[in-house]
């Protein structure tokens, strides 16, 4: 990787920044002071500084999103806004996507990362990983409903779902919790048992709980102690 791009990317300098100051021999790679831009580095283990300080490099980026409704789970689009439209641009040449997706009315705890490896345990139903969504619904949640969620809901095409658990909060309000995430898997699943959803928000995955400080729109970048909250082999 040339060394403005590596620092550019790693540090909250520009790239014009950067150039003016690599000029300036403010920049050193393994201890030796280096003039051009477009010298060669090895991200993982050059160690580079910039003004005496070393340059930690991040090669996964992990961002809690709190979706707000109308937004896109995609990484781009050509027309309409996306998740991924929300990252700070200090973010932008990581190659972010959704973690999943949350449908575009949907709300809540979404992850933004370029790491698939860790994309694809939190996804995959074999993790077991819970993601527990609040549901607002158009009618009255029984004990039968309760029962059927926890024996495994098939879906009107034959999909059988894993067992979840179905918590009454209000008469019309409940807590959802799955393990896996299958297309519109919460909306038809009260389908099956004759309720429409009016809303839904995702407020956990795994033991990450969505702060109710962070604001819908506003992205928080997660350490790896929380990100262990979500996938403890971390
Ligand atoms: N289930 C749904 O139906 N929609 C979502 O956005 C997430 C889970």
């Amino acid at each position: 990787m040339r060394l403005d791009k590596f620092l550019s990317d790693n540090t909250l300098f520009s790239r014009s920044e950067i150039k003016n100051l690599i000029k300036k021999g403010s920049v050193s790679v393994n201890g030796h002071m280096i003039n051009s831009a477009e010298f060669k580095v090895v991200p993982e283990t050059d160690n580079i500084s910039l003004n005496g300080e070393c340059v930690i490099y991040k090669k996964f980026v992990y961002l809690m999103l709190n979706k707000p409704a109308g937004i896109l789970s995609a990484s781009n689009d050509k027309n309409r806004k996306t998740v991924v439209d929300l990252a700070p641009a200090e973010y932008k040449h990581y190659n972010l996507f959704p973690v999943g997706r949350l449908d575009k009315d949907t709300t809540g705890l979404l992850i933004l990362t370029n790491d698939g490896d860790f994309a694809h345990k939190v996804i995959s139903p074999k993790s077991n990983i819970e993601k527990s969504y609040i549901a607002v619904v158009d009618g009255s949640v029984t004990p039968d409903m309760i029962t059927a969620f926890a024996s495994g809901v098939v879906l009107s095409d034959g999909t059988v779902c894993k067992p979840a658990i179905l918590e009454k909060i209000t008469d019309t309000s409940a807590r959802v919790i799955i393990t896996e995430g299958k297309y519109h898997q919460i909306k038809r699943m009260f389908g099956v048992v004759g309720l429409g959803v009016n809303a839904l928000h995702r407020e956990r995955i795994g033991e990450l709980q969505l702060p109710d400080d962070l604001l819908p729109g506003n992205i928080y970048e997660l350490n790896v102690n929380e990100l262990r909250l979500i996938l403890p082999i971390l």
